[in-house]
C-alpha cells in the first residue's frame, strides 16, 4: 500500500481495486490508511459494503448491467463505467428514488480490443451532444474513464492516454466549461499507472500491485 503510493503522482486519486479479494485484504488496506476502493461485481460489492466500516467510499468499476443499478447506487460514490445512455437513465432513475446525485464517469474505448467497453470517441461526442443527459438532475458526469490496451509497447499506451486527454479537453470545453466538477480522468493500472500519470491521470486504478494475484477461482 504505502509502496505504491510512494510512487504516485501528487494529485493522482488512488482507488485500491479489491475485486476477487477477501474481506482481511481490505482490512488491511483500511488499516494503512487506504479508503477509496474499486470493485466489478455488485454481488461481490454488496457483501464488503454491508460488512466493512461506513466511511470507505466504494467506486464501481466493471460493466454495470442496468438490472443491478439499484443495488449500489444508495451508497456507491463513483461509477467509473458508464457506457451507454440507457445505462445513465438507469443510474439516474434509481438515484432520485433514494434522493441522490451519483457521480459517474464516461467510460472511453480507445484501446484497440474489442472486448473493451466503452464509447469511441465519436459517440461520446454524439451522445453528448443529443444532450439528454442534461435533463438527468441525480447524476453528475465528473469526467471520463478509459482502459488502455494490454500491450508491452508503451508508446501505444502513452499515446492511447493521449487520445483520452484530448478528448476530455474537447468534451470540457463544448460542455462542462462551466463545471469544475468535471476535471477526472481514469485511466492506469497495475501495469501502466506510472505512463497513465504522466499522460493526465488524476485516478488510478491498482489491484495486483496492492494486494497480488487475483484467485478467479474463488470468486
Ligand atoms: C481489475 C481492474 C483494474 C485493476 O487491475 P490490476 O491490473 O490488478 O491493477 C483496473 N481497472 C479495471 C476496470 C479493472 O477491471
Amino acid at each position: 500500500m504505502q509502496r505504491v503510493r510512494a510512487t504516485l503522482k501528487q494529485g493522482v486519486c488512488l482507488v485500491a481495486v479489491s475485486k476477487f479479494h477477501p474481506v482481511e485484504a481490505l482490512r488491511e488496506a483500511y488499516g494503512a490508511g487506504q479508503r477509496i476502493f474499486g470493485e466489478s461485481h455488485v454481488q461481490e460489492l454488496m457483501a464488503k459494503e454491508e460488512v466493512l466500516p461506513k466511511d470507505i467510499e466504494w467506486h464501481f468499476i466493471g460493466h454495470l448491467q442496468t438490472n443491478k443499478v439499484k443495488y449500489i447506487v444508495p451508497y456507491i460514490s463513483l461509477i467509473h463505467s458508464v457506457d451507454s445512455v440507457k445505462l445513465l437513465k438507469e443510474i439516474n432513475k434509481q438515484a432520485e428514488k433514494v434522493d441522490r446525485v451519483v457521480d459517474v464517469l464516461l467510460q472511453l474505448h480507445v484501446a484497440a480490443e474489442e472486448t473493451k467497453f466503452g464509447f469511441t470517441p465519436g459517440e461520446l461526442l454524439e451522445m453528448l451532444a443529443a444532450g439528454e443527459w442534461k435533463t438527468m438532475q441525480h447524476v453528475r458526469v465528473v469526467g471520463l474513464m478509459a482502459m488502455a490496451t494490454n500491450t508491452d509497447d508503451e508508446g501505444q499506451i502513452a499515446r492511447e492516454f493521449d487520445t483520452v486527454n484530448q478528448v476530455f479537453a474537447t468534451v470540457k470545453e463544448c460542455f462542462f466549461a462551466d463545471e469544475p466538477a468535471f476535471k477526472e480522468r481514469s485511466m492506469g493500472m497495475s501495469g501502466d499507472y506510472l505512463i497513465a500519470q504522466e499522460h493526465g491521470s488524476t485516478m488510478v486504478r491498482i489491484g495486483t500491485t496492492i494486494f497480488g494475484e487475483r484467485d478467479y477461482g474463488k470468486g
